[in-house]
């Protein structure tokens, strides 16, 4: 948990940015732009939050490279959709932007990062790098259109965050098995050790479900998504009505 103090103050701080026209560079699927802040009482700030930025991204190319294509492929995989080809997207990196740090807006999707944030450093950055790319209307469609019919299949409404758990679960399984092909086996995903995500509840049943019956297939151990979303739809009826 962040102190409130902290939060507080960077809200207190915080204005919204410039938006930059040019990308600074690009990586992977992605394009990325520093909203420059040039108002007047950051002045002060924005050598320092600048700096940060840059460190920031010094830090995520790298993994990126590395990493990035092997994500991307499970992504466009689990979904059953292709993340834009000849077209990067644009990643916004600001100091902070609200309170979450990571969210996506807009068609054609921006995704915005607040690079202080505490748990979107290293790896996480990563993952949720993958996370927000797939809130893009290029696959968050294909998935809710997923959800919305296994759960019509068996007659029942989907629960409202059951896509979002989907799009957690698959950014975070999806990074876990890339980091595991090079040897990295002890990466943990972003909502097992982040704000309770995946035990909180609402979210418990749901990533249980997901964990038991999609993941395997994410991880290659089955080739039917139809039959995978089944099962976990299945196995979420099961926990919630003992
Ligand atoms: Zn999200």
């Amino acid at each position: 948990m962040r102190p409130i103090s902290i939060l507080l103050a960077c809200f207190i701080l915080y204005e919204p940015a410039t938006a930059a026209l040019q990308p600074v560079t690009t990586a992977g699927n992605f394009a990325f732009y520093i909203d420059e802040d040039v108002s007047l009482h950051h002045r002060n700030w924005w050598p320092a939050h600048h700096a940060a930025i840059e460190k920031y991204l010094a830090e995520l190319l790298p993994l990126i490279d590395q990493h990035g294509s092997c994500i991307a492929a499970g992504l466009e995989r689990a979904y059953g959709a292709s993340l834009p080809e000849n077209q990067p997207v644009r990643v916004d990196l600001a100091y902070v932007t609200n309170w979450t740090n990571a969210y996506t807006t807009g068609n054609p999707a921006v995704v915005h990062i607040g690079v202080s944030d505490p748990s979107l450093q290293g790896l996480y950055g990563l993952e949720l790098m993958y996370h927000e790319v797939s809130h893009g209307s290029w696959t968050e469609p294909a998935l809710t259109k997923l959800v919305e019919r296994t759960f019509l299949s068996i007659k029942q409404e989907a629960p409202r965050r059951f896509w979002h758990v989907v799009i957690f679960i698959t950014a975070g399984t999806m990074t876990r098995q890339c980091l595991k092909k090079v040897g990295i086996d002890n990466y943990q995903r972003y909502a097992e050790v982040y704000g309770g995500l995946a035990s909180r509840d609402g979210w418990r049943e749901i990533w249980q479900a997901l964990d038991k019956k999609w993941a395997p297939f994410l991880v290659g151990e089955s080739n039917d998504r139809d039959a995978a979303m089944l099962g976990a739809v299945n196995a979420y009826r099961e926990l919630v009505t003992r």
